[in-house]
């Protein structure tokens, strides 16, 4: 089977076409500057890139742009779009009414743009990628895959906000939390890995954007993210949990609105708003062997909270077996790993300094003999949707 898997942006459009079964990718690639003036990147295992300027004022010419790619005499992997069995797409926010994988029909569109006001900065986008699919592919199935869904197990005791509870009633109002595909397959691979399927396990999905998730038997039990994926630990751009009073003051001191309030604390926040010198976690490092001592201190911030959650969903979980890092902090950073995890002995968790120095590989970095295991797994959310795809398709056949 080949499945083709999207995640539309609003600027931006990845892909990746894919055998559901073996995990095998038989071709991948980004669409960027969608509506501005368009550029593919598209990789194929074994040959060189492609990079090329292609007009692309909406997602329906990025999307036939990718397919005309994969099919091309020269650089093609497939002979014709016949032989996509199914489109699998990322969703971000699937609100209180997703709490698994669905078929694209008229109905499940309409429940997404239900979800607009929940999530308005990505679901429209999201939409944009499936109707230009639709479009683009008339005979083919397609399914959408929701961040928020892994997350609907969690208990009213986590999820509900103590705000007056007619909010939580009649507008939805509750913690969602994302990255739920990342967790929901790290967490899978983490039990697999300790034969172990009841397993108590803290993920900790540390890239650009980050959240903790506490699972138990297999179920997202807590999350870091709320409402939207502001909450939590502090993130590249995104300040994490801020006490409310500190968007009030602000506010009235600078005289900002909602808006620009709000992209304060998306898309200056974070790392980034503490260091002044960047988001990316590689940039904080250097400028931090310079003797930078904001970004230091952004460093310092960003462990520490991680730390913090930890304890609190070792708590909440009464222990724990396992710790996950993974995306791109957490598979790639072993400085960070070991920060984070300095401190955690009186939980029993333990690193080993020499199996930590892996990158981008499962492994288990634990001292021999640590109580609680510490685990490396380069998350794979693509896998997890052609998976829902594959099932979901399979059972309408
Ligand atoms: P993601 O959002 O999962 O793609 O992760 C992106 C983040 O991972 C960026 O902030 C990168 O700086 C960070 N990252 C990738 N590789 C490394 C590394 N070797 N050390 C530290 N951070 C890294």
């Amino acid at each position: 089977m080949k499945i083709l898997v999207i995640n539309a942006g609003s600027s931006s459009l990845k892909y990746q076409l894919m055998d559901p079964e073996t995990g095998d990718v038989f071709a991948k690639g980004l669409c960027e500057r969608i509506g501005i003036d368009g550029k593919l990147n598209h990789k194929v295992p074994g040959r060189d890139d492609i990079n090329r300027d292609i007009s692309m004022p909406s997602h329906a010419e990025a999307i036939n742009a990718a397919l005309n790619i994969m099919v091309s005499p020269e650089h093609g992997v497939i002979k014709s779009t016949d032989e996509i069995d199914a489109c699998g797409h990322r969703v971000v926010h699937g609100g209180p009414t997703f709490s698994s994988s669905c078929l694209i029909d008229d109905k499940c569109i309409e429940a997404i743009k239900k979800c607009i006001p929940l999530g308005p900065l990505h679901n429209p986008a999201n939409l944009t990628g499936i109707e230009a699919c639709l479009t683009a592919m008339k005979k083919t199935p397609q399914v959408a895959v929701f961040d928020t869904a892994f997350h609907m197990t969690m208990p009213p005791k986590a999820y509900t906000y103590a705000v007056p509870f007619e909010y939580c009633e009649k507008d939805d109002v509750r913690r969602y939390g994302f990255h739920g595909t990342s967790h929901r397959y790290v967490s899978g691979r983490a039990a697999a890995m300790l034969n172990k399927p009841d397993a108590k396990i803290i993920c900790c999905h540390l890239g650009n954007g980050s959240s903790l998730c506490a699972v138990s038997n297999g179920k997202s039990v807590d999350t870091s993210m709320g409402l939207g994926p502001l909450a939590g630990v502090p993130m590249g751009t995104r300040s994490g949990d801020i006490d409310v009073t500190v968007v009030e003051y602000l506010m009235s001191r600078y005289g900002y609105g909602i808006k620009e309030m709000t992209d304060i604390l998306n898309k200056k926040s974070g790392v980034l708003g503490i260091s002044g010198v960047s988001s990316d976690f590689r940039d904080l490092e250097e400028a931090i062997a310079k003797g930078n001592k904001r970004a230091e201190l952004a460093l310092e911030k960003f462990v520490y909270e991680v730390r913090k959650y930890i304890g609190a969903y070792a708590a909440a979980m009464g222990g724990v077996d396992a710790i996950v890092f993974t995306a791109g902090v957490g598979e790639n950073s072993s400085s960070i790993r070991e920060k984070i995890t300095r401190g955690l002995e009186y939980l029993g968790a333990e690193i080993d300094p020499d199996k930590n120095k892996t990158r981008g590989a499962e492994a288990d970095v634990s001292k021999a003999g640590s109580k609680v295991k510490v685990l490396v797994i380069p998350t794979n959310e693509e896998l997890v949707i052609a998976k829902d795809t594959q099932e979901i398709v399979g059972k309408k056949h």
